[in-house]
């Protein structure tokens, strides 16, 4: 029986860990979950799986609440409750949250050598260097909760890694690809939330239309599975989730109907496999695959230079996309602007080679606050 503690347990990616668990009770037991304030889900599910803890973390939710919790449940509240949590004696935490608040957890679990489960972008994006080498320390792998790189993660089983050619990550393009630049221009925000295949919130959605989200699949591949070897290649249908290319010319591709749970499921009962119960996978659609403009969509590119710049570089790279894209939701600039801004803050950001945790949230902050200032003048 795995012992599994889950931060975000609200979100989408928490609910989908629950409904694997909820699939699993002879494989997996909830020992904590967490929250940010969404009190009413988060009692439901202590209703349902009995964990021996909880996390709050907005306090004054915490306080409006504390009277509806039995006494047998020890909660957590505040800022350090992401972090309580995570200290907690599991198998495997999975971090479902969103945000740079993942990072600071991500760091707890691995430094007491709890194994982690890992959706939370933010934190290998801009923290890559200090969780790899917190991980390696523990002897722990961080285990990718994410279409791509489970698909990748699956693939790799099949080589050693010196057999490895190059990582192919997978694009559905976004909403927008093969489009130009000028129809680029007078994209609206209303136009970047509809996603073709997923269905994101408003962030994750601008990030797919800028191919952002590819870009920081770029950068956390590399960390997850200590290669700069990476390319992509636009596949709209989203049916192969990534690739692998050996050195002898062999490609290994994962097939799978787009769903969370499965590569939840394969994090959480890895290294083997168990049931899943989904509809019978159907051979029904044809596959295309095309090269990346990187002329219209320039940010993938970027998160390659900003890889080999190391440092702080992509915790900019992340903070300036952060801060872009909610100025862009908020009809602040325009939707060329984003990848723009970004590629400006970079070029003239101060550079730290060695940046500690404090160095990286400082970077974050700084970054946002800049560009946010810069537009709300
Ligand atoms: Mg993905």
């Amino acid at each position: 029986m795995k012992k599994i503690a889950i931060l975000g347990s609200s979100g989408s990616i928490g609910i989908q860990t629950l409904n694997v668990v909820r699939m699993h009770p002879d494989e997996f037991e909830i020992t904590a979950l967490c929250v940010n304030k969404d009190i009413d889900t988060l009692r439901k599910q202590i209703n349902e799986f009995h964990p021996k803890f909880a996390g709050i973390s907005d306090e004054n939710a915490y306080l409006k609440s504390k009277d509806l919790f039995a006494n047998n449940i020890t909660v957590f509240s505040g800022d350090n409750a992401l972090c309580d949590i995570a200290s907690l004696d599991v198998d495997i935490l999975v971090v479902a949250v969103v945000g740079m608040c993942g990072l600071r957890a991500v760091m707890c679990a691995l430094s007491r050598g709890t194994t982690v489960a890992l959706a939370n972008k933010e934190s290998l994006v801009a923290g890559g260097k200090l969780v790899t080498d917190t991980a390696a320390r523990a002897g722990k792998r961080i285990l990718p909760i994410d279409s791509e790189h489970s698909a990748v993660w699956q693939c790799l089983h099949c080589g050693f890694d010196r057999e490895l050619k190059r990582i192919i990550l997978t694009a559905s393009g976004g909403p927008f690809y093969g489009h130009d630049r000028n129809f680029l221009q007078s994209v609206t925000p209303e136009m970047a939330v509809r996603h073709p295949t997923w269905n994101m919130g408003k962030k994750i959605s601008v990030d797919s239309a800028t191919m952002m989200n590819k870009a920081l699949e770029i950068i956390e591949a590399r960390w997850l599975f200590d290669t700069e070897k990476i390319d992509y290649i636009i596949h709209p249908q989203s049916i192969i989730h990534s690739m692998v290319e050996y050195i002898d010319g062999s490609i290994i591709a994962q097939i799978a109907k787009p769903s969370m749970e499965l590569p939840i499921q394969y994090a959480l009962s890895y290294p083997k496999r168990i049931k899943y119960d989904a509809a019978e996978f159907k051979f029904d659609k044809n596959l295309t695959f095309s090269e990346p403009d990187e002329s219209v969509f320039p940010l993938p590119k970027l998160a390659k230079q900003v890889l080999s710049c190391g440092g702080n570089a992509p915790c900019v790279f992340n903070a300036a996309n952060e801060a872009c894209v909610q100025l862009f939701l908020d009809n602040k600039i325009g939707f060329c602007d984003i990848s723009i801004n970004i590629e400006n803050i970079l070029n003239t950001w101060d550079f730290i080679h060695n940046p500690t945790i404090e160095d990286i949230y400082d970077t974050f902050n700084e970054v946002y606050e800049k560009l946010m200032t810069d537009y709300n003048k």
